[in-house]
């Protein structure tokens, strides 16, 4: 029996006055936190939930989402993350196929739960902000007095978090407490002599999403240090957040650190006490890596990761990082790059390779994952289930859907995932190459590939590029330029400059948004030859 908040419970025993949560200038002891937790686990008992109800929290990063996470858990209830950016439509999927019945949300958010409360088994609206008409104030719904941890089994389900739903409705991924207890140790461990007392972790990562809660959140909460949540990402607020308390640890998406290298004022923040900087979520473009590392004089690392093993499965670790590769496998869980049949690929001797020199279809294959950290399973989708696992040598395996290589050595190199993968005349194009490569241009600010459908080819390769303000560059000069270093397939046979690229939360590109956009209007650029 467990239950992953004793792991923070031990911290509160051992340093009560150290902070646990830092918020705007105030800060929160472990005692103090761990008081509120308590009291909220017995508001939620008050209400009725019993172990293995499901609580949704429906919040940006704010004090009061650490302490509704740690509350449901120490309950026994299983958190439903919702993304604070969802509107009506999106949460009512998630809250009815969670059948969560009490829901934590920001008071501005509340109009969307009420709007398809009716749809849903949502019993109780928990309030945080303003007053709120048919809820209960965060504040009135912790009780005068705490309460026990629900023992939970190592494999109950803890949090329920949602895929995106790039590829159809969000699914239900259902993470343990063991899952998640180990995934969060394990990556305290990869920092220099481990996670400090004094360690304090910038908190600007999403915690609805599971990159922020596991490896910001509870990867410091676990070991006493303090977490520092910011309910947005703005590079200047970032820096100032950081130079103001001093924060120790940065961990943030590639689309941040581009931010802050193309920030103007940066130089103007001191963000000397960062001692530890890592980059995950999605492919860390070198050209950004070593600009951040130039301006603010600190390695940065790059980890690898997906929902569905809770997150992270490799990692450069300091004193042993290879530019360009994710890392190797966390210590305790297997991974494979496996062809169609499930043949293991073998490695190539050592990387990166020059994607130009080899046949990357010979030495790449997807990524399969097995280990203490990978979900019990998509909730009540036997289907996905079916598709996401193979059974092999008595073992487990998950399909990542990303495609790579590892080297003699067992580092592994992401090459793109699977479905951004681009058929151009019978050639295949990995987006992310062009990329790499449009982000070496001087004058090129941020950039992302897709395919597109073309009669003759299939597909063609599209560049969608934010300039660099008032650079004066035109798309047929970076049209050139690709050409200038790409063999010839792989160039973009058109290039678009828009102001921005359009985004997930999590930093990531949507690339089918761009697709989309591709085939509804489409008619601003030359699409030469
Ligand atoms: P959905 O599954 O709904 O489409 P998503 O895949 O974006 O959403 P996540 O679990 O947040 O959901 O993302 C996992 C994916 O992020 C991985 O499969 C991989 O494609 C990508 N990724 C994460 N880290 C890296 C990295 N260092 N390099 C390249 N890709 C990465």
């Amino acid at each position: 029996m467990t239950n992953l908040v004793r792991d923070v419970a031990a911290a509160v025993e051992e340093n009560p006055t150290a902070t646990a949560v830092g918020f705007r200038g105030q800060e929160w002891s472990y005692e103090r936190f761990w008081g509120m937790v308590s009291q909220f686990a017995a508001g939620l008992q008050e209400a009725g939930i019993e172990p293995g109800d499901r609580v949704a929290v429906y919040l940006p990063n704010l004090p009061q989402f650490v302490v509704a996470f740690h509350g449901t858990l120490h309950a026994g209830g299983i958190v439903v993350p919702m993304n604070p950016q969802y509107k009506a439509r999106e949460i009512s999927h998630l809250l009815a196929d969670s059948e969560a019945s009490v829901v934590v949300a920001l008071s501005d958010l509340v109009p969307f739960v009420d709007a398809v409360r009716e749809e849903t088994s949502v019993e109780h609206v928990v309030s945080v902000g303003d007053e709120a008409a048919g809820t209960t104030s965060f504040e009135s719904f912790l009780a005068e007095a705490g309460t026990e941890i629900v023992e939970r089994a190592d494999d109950d389900v803890a949090v329920q978090p949602y895929t995106s739903g790039t590829t159809g409705k969000p699914k239900g991924v259902l993470l343990s407490h063991h899952n998640l207890a180990w995934d969060a140790r394990a990556t305290a461990e990869l920092l220099p002599g481990g996670v400090r007392p004094d360690d304090k972790f910038l908190g600007v990562l999403p915690l609805f999403h599971i990159y922020g809660m596991t490896v910001t959140m509870l990867a410091t909460l676990f070991e006493g240090g303090g977490y520092y949540p910011l309910p947005r990402w703005d590079a200047e607020e970032t820096l100032s957040a950081i130079e103001a308390q001093q924060l120790t640890v940065m961990h943030g998406v590639p689309a941040m650190f581009n931010d802050l290298v193309n920030f103007e004022d940066a130089g103007e923040f001191d963000a000397s006490s960062i001692r530890f900087a890592n980059s995950g979520g999605s492919s860390l473009p070198l050209e950004v890596m070593n600009r951040f590392e130039t301006l603010f004089d600190v390695e940065l690392y790059e980890g690898y990761g997906l929902t569905e093993t809770s997150p992270v499965t490799h990692a450069n670790r300091p004193g042993e990082r290879r530019p360009g590769s994710i890392g190797r496998p966390l210590d305790g869980l297997d991974a494979r790059i496996v062809d169609a049949d499930f043949e293991e690929v073998p490695p190539v001797e050592s990387g990166p390779v020059d994607e130009e020199e080899v046949d990357l279809d010979e030495i790449t294959g997807e990524l399969v994952i097995h280990g203490p950290n990978v979900m019990q399973g998509y909730y009540g989708l036997p289907d996905a289930n079916e598709e996401a696992f193979t059974e092999s040598e008595g073992k487990r395996w998950f399909h990542t859907g990303d495609i790579g290589y590892r080297d003699a050595d067992d580092y592994y190199y992401v090459v793109d995932r699977a479905k951004h993968m681009i058929v151009t005349g019978g050639y295949n194009v990995y987006p992310r190459e062009v990329e790499e490569l449009l982000f070496e241009h001087p004058q090129v600010a941020d950039a992302a590939v897709v395919g597109v459908p073309d009669d003759r080819r299939g597909e063609t390769v599209k560049a969608y590029v934010v300039p660099v303000p008032d650079s004066g560059v035109t798309p047929d000069e970076v049209k050139q330029y690709c050409l200038d270093n790409l063999a010839a397939y792989k160039h973009p046979r058109e290039v678009v400059f828009i102001d921005e690229l359009p985004r997930t939360t999590t930093g990531k590109v949507q690339k089918f948004e761009l697709r989309e956009r591709d085939e509804s209007a489409d008619a601003e650029t030359d699409a030469a030859d």
